[in-house]
């Protein structure tokens, strides 16, 4: 017997990714492919409510859309997915990379599943080339700039760094950079992933470096110097549209989508503002748009 409202689930939508992360379960160390025995996979809409179909969405009372062998945000159906679950009075936790879809396309998300919608985003660097030396083929300009346009819908937004020696000493630009950009709160967890085999076809014990090839070229991880803290919380505080809400509680209440156009015109003055910004804020020697 269950109780109405009470279950948390954990969902894997997909196994597409389109970043690299050298640690992840689902890379090749060597080249950073996809690891050849896992097949790829999406959950079509129409299978994710066969599978929580509307009868029994009252049983929960939290979805975590989580990317173990994938990133979420690759399932072609997300949206609709995200949407039928906040429909249902059902809190949503997305974690991603970010550095997939456009602005446009989060501000819709947002718009569409209001407070019901936590997203995490990964900042693994306070530049393109720190961010990059894990989260591989993904562009921090493109994660920032999805989450501010995220940021102006009733969402809230978290930014998670996993942390090892080259981003350790300037974890505070990045808790600056996100804060700057919508986020309401930062994690930071050292990475647990040393213990792997790595590029060694043969188990050598506990190493706290990691060694991967990309492009043909060899890079090292390294673990934080530091374990006492393998966990690390700050919280910013409420969310750009919290206020926005907070004011226009007694007229809209928490129900936003008949308002689209008032958070459009927010979101028009961020976009300006937005452009300055990206000329000053963002890595030396980013020139692709991925
Ligand atoms: S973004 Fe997530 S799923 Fe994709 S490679 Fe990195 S850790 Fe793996």
């Amino acid at each position: 017997m269950y109780k109405i409202g009470k279950l948390n689930t954990s969902v894997g939508l997909s196994t597409f990714c389109n970043a690299k992360c050298p640690q992840c379960h689902r890379t090749n160390p060597r080249g950073l492919d996809k690891a050849p025995w896992l097949p790829l996979v999406n959950w079509d809409f129409a299978g994710f409510k066969k599978a929580f179909p509307p009868e029994k969405m009252k049983l929960f009372n939290e979805i975590q859309l989580c990317g173990t062998w994938g990133d979420p945000v690759m399932n072609k159906d997300i949206a609709e997915i995200c949407e039928y679950i906040a429909s249902h009075d059902v809190d949503i936790k997305l974690n991603t990379n970010g550095s997939i879809r456009d602005e446009d396309w989060w501000f819709e998300l947002g718009v569409a599943c209001g407070k019901r919608l936590q997203v995490c985003f990964t900042v693994d660097g306070h530049t393109q080339e720190s961010h990059e030396l894990y989260r591989r083929n993904t562009s921090l300009q493109k994660i920032l700039d999805n989450m501010e346009s995220l940021s102006y819908t009733l969402a809230s937004i978290k930014a998670m760094t996993i942390r090892f020696k080259h981003n350790e000493p300037y974890l505070k630009d990045i808790q600056k950079l996100v804060k700057d950009r919508g986020a309401q709160g930062w994690t930071g967890i050292v990475s647990n992933r040393f213990n792997m085999k790595g590029m060694d076809e043969v188990w050598q014990g506990y190493i706290p470096k990691f060694d991967y090839i990309y492009k043909g070229k060899l890079y090292t991880l390294e673990e934080v110097p530091d374990l006492s803290e393998p966990y690390l919380n700050v919280w910013f505080g409420p969310g750009r549209a919290t206020n926005w809400n907070d004011r226009n509680q007694k007229k809209y209440g928490v129900e936003i989508l008949g308002h689209k156009h008032e958070i459009h015109s927010l979101k028009q003055q961020a976009d300006a503002n937005k452009k300055e910004k990206r000329e000053v804020t963002y890595s030396m020697g980013w020139q692709r748009e991925i």
